[in-house]
């Protein structure tokens, strides 16, 4: 087997990329209108209720639809997850990695295909696409090495006589509860980190994103998991959502989201319901209100680069984006000036063009959202560029830019989720670091500084699971930034890190007399 490195991105530069990935469009584009059934032990439901996907860039074009489970086909996947787990969890870890490395091999092939579902699906442009599916292929390359890794457990010390051993086993059922931003790479990250370690999952895609994550649940069995292991449950929060996390036999949930759901299911997890005999487990990956931080002594285009780059990429809907750009009062005009005139060179519209940067957000119920914040940006600071949306045919919002916040502004606090960054002034570097540190979240955060104390002082308290210098604050990569954060940003379980795994299992110690 060959060391784990990422997936290198696709050059599209060159023209043979190019064509390849218009040719996955049009195939793609002759998929839609598609439907995709509920997934109960390798079994396709059909049921009256339907998810209908919609392409967020083009209201009038379905990407598909997916059946949705009601709480009668949620019991059902439980009762298979239940069964299959009885012999996945005696499947040695070789062979359940082995069907990951399938998996990878098998999305490597079709990974054009794959991106061009999320540039129809989730309104992704070309680059965003290719690295959310770049992305996935790392999680599952990388899980299945690490499942390999800790197969044999921690070595631990034996007294003459006794022969003692530390090794990890599977949980049980978990529930995956996946995110539409990252609809591809998350939702594989999360499943397959909770099947290779041996449990079995109830997986519930998001619902602007569910014909991604039925077509990877294809995959997964074209590569050989046995029936049972992954059961694919689209459906509503209120619906199944609830029942699944409140049910006894729920062992974990792995859960990447908002803050408010985040929150509801951590509370109702920890209740113990009736015929429950564990306490669960939850791993919550939820929001971010994430900062560029800008030192005097700093490279200004780099700087301006960085806060637009880590703002506007994927239109802003990312956990990791940078709403806030934090500026030393020395630089800020400047720095202000070059984000606003990198801004206006930002090509924005149809995803499906080569040359967009960005494109359209998920939903109306976003779109809405990102509006009305940008109305109290309108009373709270001064817009410097941006400010407008156009949902006529699809739901896109220019990249906007507030200038002069207050620390204590509603946009330097709030996640909004959407294009938008907020510029705040500070006195010097001790502010700069107060105001980094001044929201409930901590995932991610930038200095840019060319300054080694303040770099060095802001690696101590810059209060951030994902602390980046002298770059933007997203895309991490699997395997070498593990990503996850602290506060209310959620349990930092850190994907595609190196405890990872053991999230989802629990250690057993023996200790045999000899
Ligand atoms: N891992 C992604 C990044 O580093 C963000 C994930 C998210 O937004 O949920 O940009």
């Amino acid at each position: 087997m060959y060391p784990y490195s990422h997936e290198p991105f696709t050059n599209f530069t060159e023209e043979k990329n190019i064509q390849a990935f218009k040719e996955a469009l049009a195939f793609v584009e002759s998929e839609l209108g598609k439907h995709y059934p509920v997934i109960i032990e390798g079994e396709s439901i059909t049921t009256e209720e339907k998810i209908q996907s919609i392409n967020p860039a083009n209201k009038e074009e379905v990407i598909g639809s997916v059946s949705m489970a009601n709480q009668e086909l949620a019991e059902k996947a439980m009762q298979a997850a239940l069964a299959a787990f009885e012999t996945w969890k005696t499947w040695s870890p070789e062979h359940r990695a082995n069907i990951l490395f399938r998996a990878a091999a098998i999305l490597r092939r079709r990974k054009h295909v794959f991106s061009s579902y999320l540039v129809k699906e989730a309104g992704k442009p070309w680059k965003e696409a290719d690295a959310d599916t770049a992305e996935a292929i790392d999680f599952i390359e990388y899980y299945a090495r690490q499942m390999l890794s800790i197969k044999e457990g921690v070595p631990v010390k034996s007294r003459a006589g006794e022969y003692n051993q530390f090794n990890y086993i599977p949980l049980g059922v978990g529930i995956i509860i996946s995110p539409f931003n990252f609809p591809l790479a998350i939702m594989a990250g999360t499943t397959v980190a909770a099947i290779v370690s041996g449990n079995t999952v109830l997986l519930k895609p998001a619902n602007s994103t569910p014909i991604v994550a039925a077509k990877f649940v294809e995959l997964m069995h074209e590569a050989g998991l046995p029936k049972g292991v992954l059961n694919f449950v689209p459906g509503s929060g209120a619906q199944i959502g609830d029942y699944l996390v409140d049910h006894p036999k729920t062992r974990f949930v792995s859960f990447t989201g908002s803050r408010e759901v985040g929150c509801r299911i951590y509370e109702r997890a920890a209740k113990v319901n009736p015929g429950q005999i564990w306490l669960k487990r939850v791993i919550a990956e939820m929001g971010g209100k994430d900062t560029v931080v800008v030192d005097n002594e700093a490279d200004l285009d780099l700087a301006a680069a960085s806060i637009v780059y880590s703002a506007f990429g994927y239109s802003g809907q990312k956990c990791s984006a940078g709403s806030r750009a934090v500026v030393h009062q020395d630089v800020y005009d400047v720095v202000l000036e070059k984000a606003v005139a990198l801004t206006k060179t930002l090509t924005i519209g149809n995803p499906e063009l080569q040359d967009t940067y960005m494109g359209p957000v998920i939903d109306e119920r976003s779109f809405k959202k990102i509006m009305s914040y940008i109305e109290i940006g309108k009373e709270e600071g001064r817009l410097m560029t941006g400010g407008e949306g156009d949902n006529s045919k699809g739901y896109f919002i220019q990249p906007t830019i507030f200038a002069d916040l207050d620390e204590d502004a509603r946009l330097m606090k709030e996640e909004i989720f959407g294009p938008v960054v907020t510029f705040c002034k500070a006195r010097d570097f001790d502010h700069l670091m107060k105001i980094a540190n001044n929201t409930d979240y901590g995932l991610t955060g930038a200095l840019i500084s060319n300054n080694r104390e303040h770099i060095e002082r802001a690696r101590q308290e810059f209060h951030v699971g994902n602390l980046y210098f002298n770059r933007a604050c997203t895309g991490a990569i699997v395997g070498y930034q593990p990503f996850g954060g602290f506060n209310m940003s959620g349990t930092d379980s850190k994907a595609g890190g190196p405890d990872y795994l053991l999230l989802h299992m629990q250690a057993k110690t023996t200790s045999e007399m000899l």
